[in-house]
């Protein structure tokens, strides 16, 4: 249960002053529904508002604070025209100018031969100085009402600044004192504020306090990183613990397969395997990411590890993202297992033409089959393990974090082996998977060669189709990937059909195929397999999904309107090339003229095919959503830290926690308890309650 001490901060926002029910929704999206949510809403600049001059020296374009005698109002002779207030100071004089405004109300805010202070941005007009709206106008003796410095927020409409200030005094107003979770010498080397003066004074920033304030931002960016941490550790720690099995295994298969194998494994498939092998003989449950840039190998490593589940005489299943990948896997590890006798089945959807899928289904649960691949189908409800020990799912980015704990559900300390071809900054990997151990295949397979990559302006297409009719007169196949056009699949669609006629045209009607998202399964895996044998030379493809194959024929690829794109996702798309022994071509056309970021991007793809670097750059030019695309991302979404600027508070909070959970395991101790609010005050509950009371 969540302290008492933090029920001020999670009562509903509309429990503050001046918040009803027609503010209350638009806080709720501008940041949440609680009091603590305004906290957690930054500012975004400062506004000073100590600049007192007078007129006679006042610079323009400024915000200025000054007291002014009022000499005359100039009510607008016609609608629609602005009312005018002319003061004065000394001799010099300034026109306020309000717009819509209301006379009476005006009359008395400025009484005619009275003095007031205004405060607003001071600018010239014509020879004189005018002030337009001031935003704040008061009688002398209340001028301490108006703040020195004032915190800009983010906004959305309909909730005024003032507004916004207001009801972040009033939650700051609530702010308890918590007890100090962090640390006390790394408080003291960072030089950090405890956490309510922190709060504090990130919202209220002055002109001095401006060193204080960038201290203060980041220890809330650590707090909040340390509490993601702690709890994905906490998470981490309780599936552990949950008893996994021993899959010792006997090597028979794995060797048998290696034995028959037309090339030898990689040092670091070899190490990856030997490291999955270790784990899943532990009576731990394994939770493993298998990372590995594309083309390095990864579906073998998987293989193995299947091997040793069937060799313990328990069930594997790896799931992949889309049909085609769990179809291309299946196909080869079935002609990888063909000599040694064992069966491997595929799984995919209801409804999905797949013929022989109730037998699957029988043998899976009879246990008679002991390895299969499939879509997420694999973990719908109608489908029963007889004894599941493994679980692989391939491409984890594209699945949530719910799926990959619905797997572990389909049978009794199941072993979790994630894969992932899209490298992942460190950094990322820690958000995304938390304290998983990690696998890393470096190196790719040998006899490979570097993918020539070019950038080409797209006023050159016709170039581009000559150069891929010779290539693929000389027997060549390549890749087109069109333009993302738009969020939208149908305009996506309807501009790679247009290419797919276009090149169908000039280089034979049948020797272009197009898949497309929107396709019926039978027509896309005609299609793709069409280009698998070679009968398709060229292959046009809206997405990213559709071209996860493994074609080692096809060496050129060609993606239109590159500048689009995240860098990772055209270092996957051009990973799909330079898969056999044949020198591969990437070419990616871009609308000129680029901007200099864009330039940059896509020379950086140009200069190296090092995922990760480019995953790294991918991070700091364009932040993190970007990489793992956003929306399918399950991306935590920071309040506070910022990684472009934080990163480095991450890997700190990841060596924290470990060390904290090595010594208070279950957060008992006097810091172990601040660490629980420290949890519940970023909403963290579900990892609070997997620890034992304390
Ligand atoms: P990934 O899934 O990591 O992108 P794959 O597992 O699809 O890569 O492997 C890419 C290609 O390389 C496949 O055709 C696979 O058979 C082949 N391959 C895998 N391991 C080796 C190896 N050690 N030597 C040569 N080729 C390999
Ligand atoms: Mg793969």
């Amino acid at each position: 249960m969540r302290p008492s001490i933090l029920f001020p901060l999670f009562k509903p926002l509309s429990s503050l002053r001046g918040i009803g029910p027609r503010l209350a929704p638009l806080y709720q999206k501008l940041c949440g529904p609680c009091v603590v949510d305004v906290l957690w809403h930054l500012p975004s600049g400062l506004i000073d508002r100590s600049y007192a001059p007078t007129l006679a020296t006042a610079e323009k374009d400024r915000v200025v604070t000054l007291t002014v005698k009022v000499a005359e109002h100039q009510p607008p002779r016609k609608a629609r025209l602005p009312y005018r207030i002319i003061a004065a100071q000394g001799q010099a004089q300034i026109t306020i100018v309000y717009f819509n405004a209301k006379g009476d109300y005006l009359t008395k805010l400025y009484p005619t031969g009275s003095s007031v202070v205004i405060s607003g941005v001071i600018e010239r007009y014509r020879d004189g100085w005018v002030m337009n709206h001031p935003d704040y106008v008061l009688p002398p003796e209340r001028a301490s009402e108006i703040p020195r410095y004032e915190p800009v927020y983010p906004m959305t409409e309909g909730i005024g600044g003032k507004m916004l200030r207001k009801t972040i005094q009033q939650a700051l107003a609530l702010l308890p004192d918590l007890p100090e979770w962090q640390d006390a010498s790394l408080l003291k080397r960072e030089k950090w504020p405890a956490w309510k003066d922190a709060v504090l004074c990130v919202h209220q920033p002055t002109a001095d306090n401006q060193a204080l304030n960038v201290l203060a931002r980041r220890r809330l960016a650590y707090d909040e990183l340390l509490a993601d941490q702690l709890a994905l550790a906490v998470i981490r720690q309780h599936h552990r613990a949950a008893s996994g099995r021993g899959m010792p295994g006997t090597r028979t298969l794995q060797d048998k397969l290696t034995q028959t194998l037309p090339f030898k494994l990689t040092h670091g498939q070899l190490q990856a395997v030997a490291e999955i092998s270790a784990d899943m003989k532990s009576s731990h449950r394994m939770l493993r990411l298998l990372q590995g840039d594309v083309g390095s190998g990864k579906t073998l490593v998987a293989l193995m590890a299947m091997l040793q589940a069937a060799e313990s005489g328990v069930q594997a299943a790896l799931m992949a993202p889309t049909e085609i990948l769990a179809k291309q896997h299946f196909q080869k590890m079935q002609e990888f297992l063909s000599p040694l006798g064992i069966d491997i089945g595929l799984l995919i959807g209801k409804g999905r033409g797949q013929t022989d899928r109730s037998d699957v289904k029988q043998r899976l649960a009879d246990g008679t089959l002991k390895l299969v691949v499939g879509t997420h189908a694999l973990f719908q409800s109608d489908v029963a393990f007889h004894d599941l020990g493994l679980a692989i799912v391939d491409e984890q980015h594209r699945f949530g974090v719910n799926q990959r704990l619905q797997l572990s559900e389909k049978g009794r300390g199941v072993d979790i082996l994630v894969m992932t071809a899209t490298p992942i900054p460190r950094t990322l990997t820690l958000t995304t998977f938390g304290d998983m151990d990690i696998s890393h295949l470096t190196e790719k397979p040998a006899g490979r060669q570097p993918i020539d990559t070019r950038l080409i302006d797209s006023a050159r297409l016709d170039d581009v189709i000559d150069g891929i009719r010779r290539q693929t007169a000389k027997g060549a196949q390549a890749y087109w990937v069109c333009p993302l056009v738009s969020e939208s699949e149908i305009s996506d669609l309807a501009a790679a059909t247009a290419r797919a006629d276009l090149l169908s045209e000039r280089l034979g009607k049948d020797k272009v195929g197009l898949v497309h998202g929107q396709m019926a399964a039978e027509e896309k895996d005609h299609t793709m397999a069409a280009f698998a044998t070679g009968d398709l030379r060229v292959l046009v493809a809206t997405t990213v999904i559709e071209v996860g194959v493994d074609v080692p024929n096809a060496t050129l690829m060609v993606i239109e309107h590159a500048e689009r794109f995240g860098l990772s996702q055209l270092h996957q798309l051009r990973g799909r090339v330079g898969r056999g022994a044949d020198k591969s071509t990437c070419l990616l056309m871009y609308q000129g003229p680029l901007g200099e970021t864009a330039a940059a991007r896509l020379k950086l793809l140009r200069e190296t095919e090092d995922g990760f670097r480019i995953a790294e750059e991918d991070l700091r030019l364009r932040g993190a959503g970007e990489i793992l695309g956003t929306r399918q991302s399950g991306m935590p979404e920071y309040r506070m830290a910022d990684l472009s600027r934080d990163g480095d508070l991450l890997d700190i909070a990841h060596d924290d926690t470990k060390l904290i959970l090595s010594r208070d395991a279950d957060l008992t101790t006097a810091r172990g308890k601040a660490l629980r609010t420290l949890l519940y005050l970023f909403a963290r509950d579900a990892s609070v309650l997997l620890l034992r009371a304390g």
